[in-house]
């Protein structure tokens, strides 16, 4: 496989001493020594961003679209080789690596469109002899900082938001999978973008990375994706420079069934909402609250499903789970698993991990004494609760400090607003277990982030407005 593994600055590839390498998760072996971005790599493309910045922003939206429409069309031409790299650095099942190419280029068409409807608003005059304009200009380079779950989808839909709009981006792809970012940048290469406007930075260490990034006058955003803790680092820092930040952090969702729930959708949509990259999403369903009534029927019903599922190398074929990310990962899943069942946790299916390769496990008899109540799992744990009516599973659900997204399935068309609305998240899925699509506005409040990425509202979040009064 011919794979990019240099920093792509100012439209050149730059082979740095340093190197560190990335890792096949399903049995450690290095796939590629990628260059390793020193503080003056970072600061080149900064510059670089900057210079581009003049030139890009003046382009005319349709011109901006069509290059961004050109990279998709691209992305999905190259499907299987993307996909299978995507494989290889995550290690999630091919079927979902495919399924991850198509999501992430629908970023760069859909925006590529909105591109060319980047509105702005004529304003009622005052006075007689005046007019008044609202007008969106982009906000200027932009640094973007991408976890390793989603490599190419977390990146695009940032991109694409930032070129539609008229910014230029330097991006940081995290340690684990910096692979598929470098190979979308030599797509951009290929397909035309010009040099300065996309420049990737990889690097070992994210905190210094992010920090000279922040630190420069010429970042006027940062977009993050990652954890909480990280966000809230990010946060601060940026309130240094006053810069704009957009945070996707993390959560904790509720997947809540009703008495009255369709059984067969409501396993098929928590088969979705929970094993996805082998749990490993923000929206994944982390807390499972159902009606007590039929509490046992839908974890009947769902033990049946999560039987099917089969876990091995992302590239065989038939697989559904991949490997769990690294090492730290299964230490997580673990600790959240021996806590849950010293606590009292029912095992009902899987077994306490013993290496990246994890089967499904479901617990019951869940307690918010667990940690796993309150943590975010990010691994194939079903963790049951009961709830005793519509009142108290509304109650359970927004006991967290999180809220990315709830789910919740319920057949009566009352129950679905009530709750949909009572439900404390950026995103509510009703009767659906995965919501997250180009043109709807993906984001959480409470501590699972500020902004919204797709949308409108995505690219909202890259412009500023600039009102003009003028005398005429
Ligand atoms: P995850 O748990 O998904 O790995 P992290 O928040 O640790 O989430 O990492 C997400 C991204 O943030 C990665 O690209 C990582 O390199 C980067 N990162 C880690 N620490 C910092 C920091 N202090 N400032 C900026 N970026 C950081």
């Amino acid at each position: 496989m011919d794979i990019a593994r240099d920093a792509f600055v100012d439209g050149k590839w730059i082979a740095t001493t340093e190197r560190f390498p990335v890792h096949d998760p399903f049995d450690g072996s290095t796939i590629a020594e990628v260059a390793d971005s020193d503080d003056a790599l970072i600061d080149r493309a900064i510059e670089a961003a900057s210079r581009a910045f003049e030139g890009w922003r003046k382009r005319p939206g349709p011109e901006r679209g069509k290059l961004l429409r050109k990279l998709a069309d691209t992305m999905l031409a190259e499907e299987d080789r993307l996909a299978a790299l995507c494989t290889r650095e995550n290690g999630k099942a091919l079927k979902e690596s495919v399924a991850e190419v198509r999501y992430a280029a629908s970023f760069l068409s859909w925006f590529g469109g909105e591109a060319e409807r980047i509105y702005g608003e004529t304003i009622p005059a005052t006075h007689t002899g005046q007019r008044l304009v609202a007008i969106r200009e982009p906000v200027g380079p932009c640094a973007v900082i991408t976890p390793w779950n989603f490599p190419y989808a977390m990146l695009t839909r940032k991109l694409g938001a930032a070129l539609a709009a008229g910014c230029t981006v330097v991006a940081k792809p995290a340690e684990e999978t910096p692979l598929g970012t470098l190979a979308l940048a030599e797509i951009a290469e290929r397909c035309g973008l010009p040099a300065g406007v996309f420049n990737v930075v990889p690097s070992s260490d994210g905190a210094r990375t992010g920090g000279r990034l922040l630190a420069s006058p010429s970042i006027k955003k940062i977009s993050f994706t990652g954890s909480t803790e990280v966000g809230r680092i990010i946060m601060k820092n940026a309130a240094e420079d006053l810069k704009r930040v957009s945070l996707e952090l993390g959560g904790n969702a509720p997947f809540v069934v009703l008495s009255d729930a369709d059984l067969d959708a409501a396993v098929a949509g928590a088969i979705v909402a929970k094993f996805r990259n082998t749990g490993q999403t923000c929206v994944a369903a982390n807390r499972f609250i159902v009606e007590q009534t039929i509490a046992e029927t839908f974890t009947q019903k769902l033990l049946a499903a999560v039987g099917k599922l089969v876990t091995g190398r992302g590239s065989d074929d038939g697989v559904d789970l991949g490997p769990l990310i690294n090492d730290d990962a299964v230490a997580k899943v673990t600790r959240l698993f021996d806590d849950a069942i010293e606590k009292g946790a029912k095992l009902l299916a899987g077994a306490r991990p013993t290496s990246r390769l994890v089967p499904p496990i479901v617990l019951t008899d869940i307690t918010p004494a667990m940690q796993l109540w309150h943590e975010e799992i990010f691994g194939p744990l079903v963790a049951i609760r009961t709830a005793l009516n519509e009142t108290d599973a509304i109650i359970q659900a927004n006991d967290t400090e999180f809220g990315l997204i709830a789910y919740v399935f319920t057949r009566d068309g009352a129950r679905q607003a009530r709750v949909a609305e009572a439900l404390e998240a950026g995103m509510v899925g009703v009767n659906e277990g995965l919501v997250s699509t180009a043109q709807a506005p993906f984001g959480g409040i409470k501590h699972s982030g500020v902004g919204r990425e797709g949308s409108r509202h995505g690219i909202e979040d890259y412009t500023q407005l600039k009102y003009i009064a003028t005398r005429i």
